[in-house]
C-alpha cells in the first residue's frame, strides 16, 4: 500500500524539533476567520520563519521532496530541499508531508462533546483530533432543548478557537423513522420561523445543517437554510428518490453520512443513497470505519466516483463522540446513553450511535478497502471536505494557504501536526 517511492522508515525519534516559530500573528478568528486570499499568492522573500523540510509533500498536482516555507499562519512557498535556510525548521525527511484533515462532520473526543457547551470541552475535542492529523473541523451538534442548543451555538460562535469552522446541525428537523441515535424528543417538525430564532445572532457559524426533505414545511427551511448562508444536507431521511432529487433541486447540496440513517439503495427505490450516487450536485460524507458500511460497498462507492471522474465530491468525516480516545465501556451521544464495546458506541437496541474513528484511521482504512494510492486518499480528508463547504484557504499544501500540515510515518502514523504555521501536536513530546 504504502508507495515504493516514498519516504523509508527510519522509525524511532527520527522528527527532532530543531525550533518553533515564535511571535506568530494571531489565528483564523473563529469560524470565519478563513479569509480565502486565492490569487494573492505570498511569496515572501524575506528569511522564512518556519521550515517543514525535506518531507515527501503530497501536492494537489504531484508529490515531490522538498521544503514548505511558512511565514505567519500561512504557506509562502514550496521549494526544492535546503534552497532556503531559517532558525526553526523541522526535519520531515523520513515523512510524507499532507495538508491538515477537514472533519466535516464530529461531535467529539477525548471524553468531550462540543454539546456539552463549554469552550474547554470544545478545546478538549480539537486536542484530541489534532492528535489525528485534524486541523479544521465543523462541530455536529445532536438535537437538545432548543435554549439550550441556541446557548451552544452562541459559545461556539464566540469561542474563536483555531480549528473551528462552524457549527453543523444534525437536525432537530429531521425524521423519528431514520433517527439513529439522536434522541426522538427533540425532533421537531420543520419551522423556518424557529430555525431563524435558533441561528439568530451566531452570525455565519451555522455552516450545514442536515435536514429530512420529505418533512411538511422541509422547503420552506431549506430555503431559510439557504438564506443564512449555511448548507442544506439530507440526512436522517426516509426521503424517497424523487423526494431528495426535489430537494437536490431545491438547493440541498450535501448528504450525511451517506448510508446511515437513511433510504438506502434499493433496484426500484433508490432512495436518498441512490440521489447522492447519481446527482453530480451533491457532496457525500463518509464514515470509514468498516462498521457504518461495510468496506466492499466503500469499494464500490469508491471506484464509481472514481470512473465517473467525481471522487472529489466525497469525504471521509469520523462523526466521532466523546468516547473516541477513551476505553471501551459506557459513554453518552447526547442525553442518550451509549455502550462502546470493541469501538463500536451503540444504543441498547444495537443502532449505531456515531463513532470512535478519526480521520488518520478512516484514511488508511479507505486505503486497505479500495487499493487506492495515499495521494488520493488524501484528498478524501483535505481538499475535497474543505471545498465541500467553500474553504479554499484550507486542505492543500500550496503557497497563500494557512500552512496547516500532517507528517505522517512509513505507516502513515501521525507524527506532528501543524495548525496556522504551530505545532499542535507532536509524537515524540507525546511520549515522553
Ligand atoms: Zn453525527
Amino acid at each position: 500500500m504504502f508507495a515504493a517511492d516514498g519516504p523509508g522508515y527510519l522509525g524511532g525519534n527520527v522528527l527532532h524539533l530543531l525550533g518553533r516559530a515564535q511571535g506568530l500573528q494571531s489565528e483564523p478568528k473563529g469560524p470565519h476567520g478563513l479569509v480565502a486570499p486565492r490569487g494573492t499568492v505570498m511569496r515572501h522573500e524575506s528569511i522564512a520563519e518556519l521550515l517543514i523540510a525535506g518531507g515527501r509533500c503530497v501536492l494537489e498536482e504531484r508529490e515531490m521532496q522538498a521544503d514548505v516555507v511558512v511565514v505567519g499562519e500561512r504557506i509562502a512557498d514550496i521549494v526544492r530541499p535546503r534552497s532556503r535556510s531559517t532558525a526553526h525548521s523541522i526535519d520531515a525527511s523520513s515523512c510524507w508531508v499532507v495538508p491538515g484533515f477537514v472533519d466535516l462532520h464530529v461531535h467529539g473526543g477525548g471524553g468531550a462533546d462540543f454539546s456539552d457547551g463549554t469552550v474547554s470541552a470544545a478545546e478538549t475535542v480539537l486536542g484530541f483530533h489534532a492528535a489525528h492529523g485534524t486541523t479544521r473541523v465543523v462541530a455536529s451538534l445532536v438535537p437538545a432543548e432548543l435554549d439550550r442548543l441556541r446557548r451552544t451555538i452562541g459559545i461556539l460562535s464566540t469561542s474563536r478557537l483555531p480549528g473551528l469552522l462552524g457549527v453543523h446541525l444534525e437536525g432537530p428537523y429531521v425524521s423519528p423513522a431514520k433517527r439513529g441515535a439522536l434522541a426522538s424528543a427533540y425532533l421537531r417538525l420543520p419551522d423556518r420561523d424557529e430555525f431563524g430564532r435558533l441561528v439568530a445572532g451566531s452570525g455565519n457559524t451555522v455552516r450545514v445543517v442536515t435536514l429530512a426533505p420529505e418533512l411538511p414545511g422541509a422547503a420552506d427551511l431549506l430555503a431559510a437554510i439557504r438564506g443564512v448562508g449555511a448548507i442544506p444536507a439530507i440526512g436522517h431521511s426516509e426521503a424517497t428518490y424523487e423526494q431528495a432529487l426535489a430537494a437536490i433541486e431545491s438547493g440541498a447540496r450535501h448528504v450525511t453520512h451517506w448510508g446511515n440513517a437513511m433510504s438506502g439503495l434499493h433496484h426500484r427505490a433508490p432512495g436518498v443513497a441512490g440521489a447522492a450516487l447519481f446527482d453530480p450536485r451533491v457532496t457525500i460524507e463518509l464514515i470509514a470505519d468498516g462498521s457504518h458500511v461495510h468496506p466492499s460497498v466503500i469499494r464500490f462507492l469508491v471506484e464509481d466516483l472514481a470512473a465517473r471522474e467525481q471522487l472529489r465530491r466525497l469525504s471521509l468525516v469520523s462523526d466521532a463522540i466523546r468516547a473516541a480516545g477513551t476505553p471501551d465501556g459506557p459513554s453518552t451521544v447526547g442525553d442518550l446513553d451509549v455502550a462502546v464495546r470493541g469501538g463500536v458506541a451503540s444504543l441498547p437496541d444495537g443502532t449505531l450511535s456515531g463513532s470512535t474513528l478519526t480521520l488518520d484511521v478512516a484514511l488508511r482504512n479507505v486505503m486497505g478497502y479500495t487499493g487506492i494510492p495515499l495521494a488520493e486518499a488524501v484528498r478524501l480528508v483535505t481538499r475535497n471536505p474543505a471545498s465541500a463547504l467553500g474553504e479554499d484557504s484550507v486542505g492543500e499544501l500550496r503557497p497563500g494557504a494557512y500552512a496547516d500540515a500532517v507528517l505522517l510515518d512509513a505507516e502513515l502514523n501521525v507524527r506532528m501536526t501543524i495548525r496556522s504555521g504551530k505545532v499542535i501536536f507532536d509524537s515524540t513530546a507525546a511520549r515522553t
